[in-house]
């Protein structure tokens, strides 16, 4: 198993089969994963027991670093498509966030006024009007949810708080379609258990789910990357995507597709 860590605020620019060219911003520790998820598949590894929020980069230290890495592209005339707020776990943890959202706008307003701003968040921390108005801000709010049952979000996501998918979708709701759904689908085995958000009834409940929240958008994917639980978690093959995207689209919702 080779998960990985950002090591800096900044990162990239990387290509990004959802986004486009991206430049990362990584609001969490560089040296762990701070989420109040512990996703069975996530790239960066285990959340680990001890994880704090103690050692976050402060609103000032994200702005100067952006500003720096912005003016370097600029001299160089490299605009990102895109910049996007992942990194070491839950962007919208970081208490600071609402304020670093602002100052990114202002940074790319003045320096690449035609790059996007995208956030992708667990949604867990959606109740929070501050967070969901800063997120109303950006140009896209890619919020997960893997899926409609409880149970299955409890094994997938391993959500450290109180956790419920009517909650989240209520919140979802209250962004009035100015929202992309992120699904990451996957099969194999976790803790001697079959693992499966692709059966007739997940599907049949998510695509409910979708019909209730209305987003503006849907990006379904697989894994990619090694993921903590090594490989006894499997892609779900393209092709099988694709007919789920098809089944989305039906529906009326625009919808991509990153096999
Ligand atoms: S929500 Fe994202 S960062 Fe958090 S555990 Fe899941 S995949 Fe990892």
């Amino acid at each position: 198993m080779a998960t990985f860590l950002f090591d800096k605020i900044i990162f990239g620019p990387v290509f990004s089969r959802r986004l486009g060219v991206s430049l990362g911003v990584n609001l969490l520790p560089a040296d762990r994963k701070v989420c109040n998820f512990n996703c069975i598949y996530c790239e960066c590894g285990w959340t680990r027991a001890d994880h704090t929020l103690s050692t976050l980069p402060s609103r000032d230290e994200v702005r100067r670093a952006l500003e720096v890495k912005l003016n370097e592209m600029k001299k160089g005339g490299t605009p990102p498509d895109v910049i996007t707020f992942a990194g070491n776990g839950e962007p919208t943890l970081h208490p600071g966030f609402s304020g670093i959202i602002d100052d990114t706008i202002a940074l790319r307003n003045e320096l690449f006024p035609d790059t996007k701003i995208a956030v992708l968040s667990n949604a867990t921390m959606i109740n929070n009007k501050a967070v969901r108005d800063a997120l109303l801000r950006t140009d896209s709010n890619i919020l997960k949810l893997d899926s409609a049952f409880d149970e299955t979000v409890r094994r997938h996501n391993q959500p450290g708080n109180q956790y419920s998918v009517a909650d989240t979708i209520k919140n979802l709701k209250l962004f009035k379609g100015d929202v992309t759904i992120q699904t990451l689908f996957l099969r194999g085995e976790f803790e001697g258990k079959a693992i499966d958000n692709t059966t007739p009834r997940e599907i049949e409940a998510w695509l409910n789910a979708l019909k209730e929240i209305g987003p503006s958008e849907v990006m379904i994917y697989t894994i990619h990357r090694d993921t903590p639980e090594g490989g006894k978690l499997v892609k779900v093959p393209e092709k099988e995507l694709n007919q789920i995207a098809a089944r989305v689209r039906e529906l009326g919702f625009k919808t991509q597709v990153s096999g």
